[in-house]
């Protein structure tokens, strides 16, 4: 049997986003033989009321680093300025050497309509990547990509231009207890930045059980399945199987990178190899 040996390469805005995204499912691809990278753009810088600056960017250096020591994945925090990334050319030469640098058969990143500036640019700086990697005259110091990536995007929430769409389902409840763990790791964030900040049910606290347990009911709530995302699991994972599924995360293709067909789904995500 053909080994599992993909390259995925994960682009977020900020040093939690990939991990919130596609920590489940980096744990399942790390498991499976997959080579993983996350990638921050920007060097967060802004995520915090009490700390700024250079002691901010290595603190979520650092916790990047422990998170992605917990999957057994790489980890790069980049040093575009928080809050303020633009999807200008020095931007994209810097995306550009990431991605030819890593030669990733999967690219994820978030959709292009999203509530924040850096979340929108990333997303558009691997868009206006995706077709200038394979082109050797656009930056010849480094190779082309010859074989195009697939690209595919976070899920989130927002429902305009359109509502996104599960075009994978992913079961990451066998490593749930893992992806807790991941995120634990962003101290800064999730006991003390986005508590004090207010847009989610979490809490200020020191003590870690307490902290274990409000990553719980965080990705209860974010990783949730809906109906329709049961009926793409039962797909792949059978429908019995697909009805107790308690933990999920799903990705939409983008259309800038090479077909999300079914042969690329098997050979790219970690999902049952035959489907149901
Ligand atoms: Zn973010």
């Amino acid at each position: 049997m053909k080994s599992f040996s993909p390259r995925i390469l994960a682009l977020g805005a900020h040093p939690d986003d990939c991990e919130i995204l596609a920590g489940g499912s980096a744990l399942l691809w790390a498991r499976k033989g997959a080579v993983v990278k996350f990638v921050s753009v920007t060097n967060g810088e802004c995520g915090h009321h009490a700390m700024s600056g250079s002691e901010l960017v290595a603190r979520r250096r650092a916790e990047a680093k422990a998170a992605a020591e917990v999957a057994g994945i790489e980890s790069l925090v980049m040093d575009h300025p928080d809050g303020k990334l633009v999807p200008g050319l020095a931007e994209r030469e810097s995306l550009m050497r990431v991605i030819r640098g890593f030669r990733p058969d999967l690219i994820l990143t978030h959709r292009p309509n999203d509530y924040h500036p850096d979340h929108r640019y990333t997303s558009q700086l691997v868009q206006d990547c995706a077709y200038v990697v394979g082109v050797p005259n656009v930056w010849p110091e480094l190779p082309p990509l010859r074989e195009a990536p697939v690209i595919a995007y976070f899920r989130d929430n927002f429902q305009k231009p359109t509502p996104f769409q599960a075009d994978v389902v992913v079961d990451i409840g066998p490593v749930i207890s893992e992806k807790i763990r991941m995120l634990a790791c962003h101290e800064s964030q999730f006991f003390e930045w986005l508590p004090w900040n207010g847009r989610h049910d979490l809490k200020a606290t020191d003590d870690p059980e307490e902290r274990l347990s409000l990553m719980e009911k965080f990705v209860r709530h974010r990783n949730a399945p809906t109906a329709e995302h049961r009926s793409r699991l039962a797909t792949w994972y059978g429908a019995d199987h697909a009805a107790g599924v308690e933990f999920v995360e799903c990705f939409e293709a983008c259309e800038y990178g090479a077909p999300l067909d079914e042969a690329a789904i098997r050979r790219l995500f970690a999902v049952p190899a035959s489907g149901a």
